[in-house]
């Protein structure tokens, strides 16, 4: 696969082009058309592979494309398939949304300022466990309506401890099936199975 026969959203292109990417890297070729299917996935990833715009683009080109989530997780589900039923063929020529805005959220940084960031409103938080949970449990930050979680370098999550409160985040969004989940990790210890076990739909697709 070539990123021209990736059916991503032609302003993504666009921007592979600028960021001189001239072909997948491995990981790219094989997640991005999984992504795109919708279906949840657990990708072994090393750092420096490409894994980083692997799930990000195929995300991106579904924000684009697919309505979003309304308060009621039910209605939104059947929306999202009417939308799929009508539009699946041809979805990059139906846009929901063109102009996105991401916020960064990070432990060791000024709380204020990101918290004065997120009130602007964002379509994406980039984050680390610690300083979003805080968010979370304060009060500040509503998990309820995520559309897609990627979960990257579960491994080191894990090592730094951090297992407990990713399950308690994940547990707050919607349920498996709305939701699409993907986890890389550079390697699978049974925690890890077990994280893809409890949060991962049961069709998701596994890339070695
Ligand atoms: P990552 O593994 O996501 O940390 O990415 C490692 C580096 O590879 C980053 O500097 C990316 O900008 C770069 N990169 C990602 N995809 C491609 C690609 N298809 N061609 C060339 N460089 C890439």
């Amino acid at each position: 696969m070539t990123f021209e026969e990736s059916h991503l959203h032609e302003q993504l292109l666009y921007n592979i082009q600028r960021c001189k990417y001239v072909k997948p890297t491995p990981v790219q070729k094989y997640a991005i058309p999984c992504i795109l299917t919708g279906k949840d996935l657990m990708a072994c990833a090393q750092t420096g592979s490409g894994k980083t715009a692997a799930f990000l683009l195929p995300i991106i080109h579904r924000m684009m494309t697919l309505p979003p989530l309304s308060s009621s997780s039910s209605s939104s589900a059947s929306a999202q398939k009417r939308y799929n039923s009508r539009f699946s063929s041809r979805s990059t020529q139906f846009l929901w949304k063109t102009g996105m805005r991401s916020v960064v959220v990070y432990g060791g940084a000024n709380a204020g300022l990101q918290l004065k960031e997120l009130s602007y409103g964002c379509d994406l938080i980039v984050a680390t466990p610690g300083r979003l949970l805080d968010f979370i449990d304060s009060g500040k930050v509503s998990v309820e309506s995520t559309q897609f979680c990627a979960l990257d370098e579960g491994d080191r999550m894990l090592d730094m401890g951090f297992m407990p409160q990713i399950q308690d985040m994940i547990r707050n969004m919607p349920r498996k099936g709305v939701r699409q989940m993907l986890m890389f990790s550079a390697t699978f210890p049974s925690e890890i199975q077990q994280l893809a076990q409890e949060f991962l739909n049961g069709d998701y697709l596994f890339l070695a």
